[in-house]
């Protein structure tokens, strides 16, 4: 199993348990690193919040740290918070959409009225859909934020800003969430508007009523049909509620929550449901029988998702279809609910999806030694809810699409010492998955590939690892490793870490040209990899 290369040649080694310079902090594994800073820290989190926490400390205190990294940016330079937070959420690099909402929640109530006015002019960039305004109105809430003219106005604009048809689907899609409804943010922000269509849309979600009047010879009449079918389908059933489905394009959300159990309604639904929609209810789509192996609604399902410009412009995270995938091909629910058959080409086309949703790569061809770290740090928690979803197989998923992407790479793991695998691109993420549970927890070593590349005298151009930078245990740091292995070998390797945890740690050294620290679930980082392995970067 795993190798161990004791440093014994590098000249004068410094364990990890002490500080290789003065620039090094303590890890919370009692190992030396670099800190990222709150700025680098802050992209962490954006990127990749931190629920579940992190094997060394709860969700709750990795939060607390977090909005104390947030707080301080924000007082640094507000506008910097606000340009971040809406950058990294309208490119979809981001798992979760919440932490660049808590972000402009907390820019908005800045003593800076340009820090302010800055993030309530983000608002309609990062809260896209109801859930998400929901999400900033509770954010503000819990911060004690009032309801003073820029949040009214704010909030208002949200609503006015879109054409009717597209309010009446926020409204009813989104009725409401995160204990706020509709009805209550339009009573507080109170929107006016001339506009007739609009008009009504907003009386509806706040009264219920319908208009009857006469919108006029002119007015888009789209809204009003739709929000009529929307009332309709409250008490439809059957073919009728089919109907209504197709005619008006209603949601799920609209749809009685008993008509679920019927395949017609789903089959009616499809052909207008979003993709992260689609993947989040592949599960429900199989329970009902729908999604069979080898039905027409199989070869649908694959067919939207390697529409690479689709994924891409429905900002669907990689990990989202990672949980799909995992999920699905679980044949059961994660919380145990109902078994399905498990259609193959559905699970091809997640595979093939998990890479579409990243920026596209442009291969760098250098020798690229994958290292994965499967230290048990990096296998303990499970992210996002989803059972066995950890770090470590997370790490592995991202890994790969590094090893798709370029013609030479290396696969290797390690813990406390390496272990090399025969992984390539011909696998599956389901076997590289299976492949990466099972390894034993142990503890880490960062140093481990870089002294098993010297002692084997392989020739690596870029050294690029997923780790939690939880690294103790080593006899040398890996920067030292590193450096030694450059001069041992005669090659200037390159050292690229992403990191998969919202911690303010590094194993790479920040002053090193050569040494590059990513953030792990980031949809643009294996793109930067290889733009930095290529040295255009
Ligand atoms: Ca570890």
């Amino acid at each position: 199993m795993a190798t161990r290369y004791l440093a014994q040649e590098v000249a004068r080694p410094v364990p990890q348990s002490e500080p290789l310079d003065a620039r090094q902090v303590q890890n919370n594994a009692g190992g030396f690193v670099y800190g990222v800073g709150d700025w680098g820290q802050l992209q962490r989190f954006l990127v990749m919040g931190c629920e579940g926490g992190s094997y060394y400390a709860s969700q709750r205190k990795m939060v607390r740290d977090n909005v104390g990294v947030l707080d301080r940016c924000v007082a640094m330079d507000g506008a910097r918070v606000v340009a971040e937070a809406r950058a990294i959420s309208q490119a979809g690099r981001a798992m979760k959409n919440g932490p660049a909402i808590l972000a402009i929640a907390k820019a908005s109530l800045s003593p800076d009225v340009r820090v302010r006015e800055a993030a309530f002019a983000a608002v309609p960039h990062v809260c896209r859909i109801g859930t998400h305004l929901f999400e900033f109105v509770a954010d503000r809430e819990a911060l004690g934020g009032g309801w003073g003219r820029s949040m009214r106005r704010a909030m208002g604009q949200w609503f006015l800003g879109r054409e009717a048809p597209d309010l009446a689907l926020q409204v009813a899609k989104y009725a409401q969430r995160e204990g706020w409804s509709m009805r209550d943010v339009l009573r507080l922000a109170h929107p006016k508007t001339l506009d007739a269509a609009r008009g009504e849309v907003l009386r509806w979600a706040v009264t219920g009523e319908l208009g009857s009047e006469a919108l006029g010879p002119d007015a888009d009449r789209a809204a009003h049909d739709f929000l009529e079918a929307v009332v309709r389908a409250r008490t439809s059933s059957g073919r009728d509620l089919v109907r209504l489905i197709r005619d008006h394009k209603l949601p799920r959300e609209c749809v009685p929550t008993e008509a679920l159990l019927d395949p017609a309604v789903w089959e009616a639904l499809l052909p207008h449901m979003g993709l992260e929609a689609l993947v989040r209810n592949m599960g429900n789509l199989s329970k009902v029988g729908v999604l069979m192996p080898l039905s027409k609604t199989e070869q649908y399902v694959a067919d939207r998702l390697s529409d690479e410009e689709a994924i891409r412009r429905s900002r669907l995270h990689p990990v989202r279809i990672l949980i799909g995938l995992l999920t699905y091909k679980a044949g059961h629910g994660v919380r145990g609910k109902g078994t399905w058959g498990v259609a193959p080409r559905v699970v091809e086309a997640l595979d093939g999806a998990f890479y579409k949703a990243f920026r596209n790569v442009e291969p760098s061809g250098r020798r690229i030694m994958i290292a994965c770290d499967v230290s048990g740090s990096m296998g303990m928690q499970d992210l996002m809810g989803v059972p066995g979803l950890t770090p470590k197989v997370v790490g592995a998923a991202l890994a790969m699409v590094t090893v798709k992407a370029e013609p030479r790479t290396f696969v290797t793991a390690f813990s406390r010492g390496l272990i090399p695998t025969d992984i390539g691109r011909c696998d599956s993420l389901a076997s590289v998955i299976k492949h990466f549970e099972k390894f034993p927890y142990s503890a880490t070593d960062c140093a481990a590939p870089m002294l098993y590349a010297t002692a084997n005298k392989l020739d690596v151009d870029t050294f690029a690892m997923w780790t939690d930078n939880e690294s103790w245990c080593g006899q040398v740091h890996a920067p030292m490793a590193l450096r030694h292995y450059r001069k041992q070998i005669g090659i200037d390797a390159r050292f690229v870490v992403s990191a998969m945890t919202a911690t303010n740690y590094s194993v790479a050294d920040p002053d090193d040209p050569g040494s590059l620290t990513l953030v792990g679930f980031d949809a643009d980082a294996p793109a930067i990899l290889s733009e930095f392995a290529a040295g255009r970067a």
